[in-house]
């Protein structure tokens, strides 16, 4: 299950909650019980897909310089 970073508006705190991906974006509310919350971005699960290479040649000339001729 992700975890999020929260920030309270009320006390400036931020804090941590472990929920599903799909309540990602409900109010959460901080241990002191306000509910003037707003999610923080976090690292987690961001990176891991679009930065991975394209390994295995199945571009078809889709982004890689090579495929095209260019670098010849
Ligand atoms: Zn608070």
């Amino acid at each position: 299950m992700p975890r999020y970073d929260y920030r309270c508006r009320a006390c400036g705190i931020t804090f941590e909650l472990n929920r599903p991906m799909a309540a990602a974006n409900d109010p959460a509310t901080c241990p002191a019980g306000h509910d003037d919350t707003t999610k923080l971005l976090t690292t987690v699960a961001v990176t891991g897909s679009a930065a991975a290479p394209a390994g295995g040649g199945g571009g078809g000339g889709g982004g890689g310089c090579c495929g095209g001729g260019c670098c010849s």
